[in-house]
């Protein structure tokens, strides 16, 4: 049984005392959830103050923290960047690959791939994003950017440390559009997902928990990840208001 993750992916959303206010909203609202498993993650600068926060619930909190980026480098001349050594023992998760660090600041599968093996062996769980553009959905190419983005995207990862991967399918029209890819479609790119991790990696594919994101909300939630292998969500922008984001885990 894969267990289901939500991840709120708050991009460059949040001073620091916004994201304190959201985290202590987020422990109350999510106190009692106990069937899902449940990521934040944060910007950088706000990482250790809401792990703090969340230490601090009065009433307990489950409630894991991840990253955003990372590089792949343990240490460096690398102005501006992040080591996995710095996020060990800070979060348990890393988002890797997001289609924007793939567009906007033009990761490549090879780098993602080196970000991917840098952060299995630094004992973080990496979040692998793949998902194809409206062209090439469009076009017909879902498939094989999926294929090789999955190929490229765990070479070099052993079975062992596929158990601690994650993969978010996000196709790249749907995040921040407010139109989700239908149910049903969200399945097939998510079994078809999952059928190339077998390839690559073996049974352990089974164990993968594959992510559907792409505007999810509360209204949406529920009848996307009831999908049989559809594992949770990465959540953007519903993640950046309690109420919703609560709504989400709590459909899981
Ligand atoms: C995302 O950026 O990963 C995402 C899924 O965003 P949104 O939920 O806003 O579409």
């Amino acid at each position: 049984m894969r267990t289901p993750f939500i991840a709120g992916n708050w991009k460059m959303n949040k001073t620091l005392a916004e994201a304190l206010t959201l985290a202590s909203e987020l422990t109350e609202a999510l106190r009692d959830v106990t069937k899902a498993e449940v990521a934040l993650c944060p910007p950088f600068i706000s990482i250790a103050a809401v792990k703090a926060v969340i230490a601090a619930a009065p009433s307990g909190s489950a409630i894991k923290l991840g990253a955003q980026n990372m590089h792949f480098e343990p240490k460096g001349a690398f102005t501006g960047e992040i080591a996995p050594t710095m996020l060990q023992g800070l979060v348990d998760y890393v988002i890797l690959g997001h289609s924007e660090r793939r567009q906007i600041f033009g990761e490549d599968d090879r780098m993602v791939n080196r970000k991917v093996q840098a952060a299995l062996s630094h004992g973080l769980r990496p979040i692998l994003c793949v998902g194809e553009t409206l062209a090439e959905n469009e076009s017909g190419h879902t498939e094989a950017v999926l294929e090789r983005q999955i190929r490229e995207g765990v070479m070099g990862v052993t079975q062992v440390q596929a158990q601690n991967l994650v993969v978010a399918y996000e196709p790249i029209w749907a995040i921040g559009t407010g139109r989700a890819a239908t149910p049903d479609d969200a399945q097939r790119r998510c079994w078809f997902v999952r059928n190339e991790l077998r390839k690559q990696l073996g049974d352990v594919a089974d164990a993968i928990r594959i992510q559907y994101g792409g505007s999810v909300t509360p209204t949406n939630a529920a009848e996307i990840l009831s999908k049989p292998d559809i594992d949770g969500a990465l959540v953007g922008g519903a993640s950046l208001k309690s109420a919703d984001f609560a709504a989400i885990v709590k459909a899981a």
